[in-house]
């Protein structure tokens, strides 16, 4: 009764939705008490919250917002209770593409830079939902590998922010059919909350004495670099982040059992021991190399099976969320690769952090299979760069930096273009270099955009402002290779000496390899080409040349279709 004359009086204020700014507040401090029971997919939260605002307007209402399928209990300030009303906001950035939105009056008017203080109490359920993907066509089939998030007797795995609003949030509204709508206002908000404080005790009411399910989440204190995962097999976990950073914190109880190792813990579901072994025995077989670029690790790497055995694998940090048995020992290896690259090295920097992670594992790749193998693996990721630079032309013009690697928080960026990054860096310097700048890079000293670039240069020096300056400092596009000419001259001696032009029609340069075959053999020589130029290099060949080709792959292109020419002049 009490919520509907709230309610009433609310409507009756006929607030002017058009004037409520839902980004004016930053929450920095959340501390939560929920509660699960999963076998009726329940989660019930109570919490206090402290939003600042951020906005240069003295702010009287707000949104605070959760999961569609949760529902607000009680919301005060300052002790007591305030004005709220309560409607459904249309928005991606939740599996169930909507928000439960409490649009709080409050009493007073919280100046610029003041803050608020909010008891807040909210239930409901948290079954699997993927109407976000599928209202825009996405087959049922796929969509729910992608939104597998839930709250169940068998298994449970909740992400937060992007997938399940599990704590309250304020984001204006997202729309995936909307371009990079989503992924540009969780950037957003995850640049806001970098600093906030986040505690959240889970509990499992249905736990029982003696169980042994176990109970995960993740955290991160200012003492430990890298992100923690705190497991419990007992009744309630507390996940704390001191501060948030950019992660997204998260929790997962199951009937799990463990298979421990000295470099992995893989926790597995009822009846993939074997598969969670290949795991585990993938970590043990990949440590050696691992550790021979960025050190021992630090911490275990940490496998968390999922229940669903196609959901989309979800890492945080040092821990991976997969179902064990979609991999085979090939496949697990290069998993485990990137997940101990997380264990061992750390930076604030995402495309640092996830760049070499991406770059071990083409690494791998090319150690294991070969050089070409691990080229390949990088050209799977090409297309999406390529996309994502074409659909920034016009900003890049304007502003460079915006979607530098140093700012974006674009996956095909910050991992994709990443991984190109240190492996041309890798190919520029040799991995001796690599090896020890990676082993001085401290990342609470990582302050000044140049520190990398500072490392690697005293260690191979080298002049890199270049090539920073096209490829970390500044979004310049792609390069775009093009043999323009190939000229053979014969020598004295019977050979040929072969002088090959190659002219670079992006806007970013790069060290390239440039390879002249002939008959009975070919030669391949690297050559830098800046952005909008032209440069040659010379070749000794034996007989007479049969065409030249410019980029193995090792630095991604836009365009691969000009890249050979077959006639000599
Ligand atoms: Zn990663």
């Amino acid at each position: 009764m009490k919520l509907l004359r709230v309610f009433a009086v609310v409507c009756g204020l006929a607030l002017s939705a058009a004037a409520l700014d839902r980004e004016a507040f930053t929450f920095t401090q959340y501390d939560l008490d929920a509660r699960v029971e999963p076998t009726q997919q329940r989660l019930a939260v109570r919490g206090r919250l402290t939003l600042r605002n951020d906005s240069k307007l003295p702010q009287k209402n707000f949104p605070l917002q959760i999961s569609g399928s949760l529902n607000w209990l009680a919301i005060q300030a300052d002790g007591k209770p305030v004005q709220y009303l309560t409607q459904d906001y249309t928005s991606d950035i939740d599996h169930t593409g909507t928000l439960s939105e409490a649009i709080v009056t409050l009493s007073r008017e919280v100046p610029p830079g003041g803050t608020v203080a909010l008891d807040v109490r909210y239930e409901g359920v948290v079954p699997q939902d993927a109407t976000r993907l599928t209202r825009i066509n996405v087959p049922q089939e796929v969509a729910k590998h992608s939104d597998w998030d839930l709250i169940s007797k068998k298994s449970t795995a909740v992400r937060g922010v992007g997938y399940v609003t599990w704590y309250p949030v304020a984001l204006a509204a997202a729309s995936l059919s909307d371009g990079n709508a989503v992924f540009d206002a969780l950037a957003r908000w995850k640049a806001r909350e970098e600093s906030a404080e986040f505690t959240a005790t889970i509990t499992n009411l249905e736990a029982e004495g003696g169980d042994a399910s176990l109970f995960l989440c993740n955290g991160r204190t200012q003492a430990a670099q890298t992100e923690q995962v705190i497991r419990a097999s007992a009744a309630s976990v507390e996940c704390r982040f001191s501060p948030l950073g950019t992660a997204v914190p998260l929790f997962v109880l199951g009937e799990y059992k463990e298979v421990a190792r000295a470099s992995s813990s893989v926790s597995y579901l009822p009846g993939h021991e074997n598969a969670a072994q290949v795991y585990a025995a993938a970590a043990e077989k990949t440590l050696p190399f691992v550790t021979e670029w960025l050190g021992a690790p630090a911490a275990t790497t940490v496998v968390v099976d999922l229940a669903d055995a196609q959901a989309a694998p979800y890492e945080s940090g040092r821990l991976l969320l997969t179902p064990v048995t979609n991999a085979t020992p090939a496949l697990a290896e290069v998993a485990m690769v990137h997940q101990l690259a997380h264990a061992a090295f750390s930076s604030p920097r995402p495309w640092i952090a996830e760049g070499t992670a991406h770059f071990l594992q083409a690494a791998y790749r090319a150690r294991r299979d070969g050089h070409q193998a691990g080229l390949e693996f990088m050209e799977m990721h090409r297309l999406g760069i390529v996309e994502a630079e074409k659909s920034l032309e016009t900003s890049r013009k304007q502003d460079p930096t915006s979607d530098s690697l140093l700012s974006s928080a674009r996956e095909e960026f910050y991992r994709s273009k990443a991984m190109y990054v240190w492996w041309m860096l890798n190919d520029m310097l040799g991995d001796a270099v690599i090896k020890k700048a990676l082993a001085a890079y401290r990342a609470e000293q990582d302050n000044n955009p140049a520190y990398l670039q500072h490392l690697l240069e005293a260690q191979s020096k080298r002049d890199l402002q270049t090539f920073f300056e096209d490829w970390v400092y500044n979004d310049r596009g792609l390069p775009d290779f093009r043999v323009e000419s190939v000229f053979p001259r014969q020598t004295l001696r019977g050979g040929y000496l072969v002088t090959v032009t190659v002219e670079n029609l992006g806007d970013a340069g790069a060290e390239v390899p440039v390879t002249i075959g002939f008959e009975g053999g070919e030669l391949t020589h690297r050559l830098e080409v800046k952005a909008k130029s032209k440069n040659s290099i010379r070749f000794d060949a034996a007989s007479f040349p049969t065409g030249a080709l410019v980029n193995d792959g090792s630095v991604p292109e836009s365009n691969l279709g000009n890249n050979v020419l077959r006639d000599a002049q």
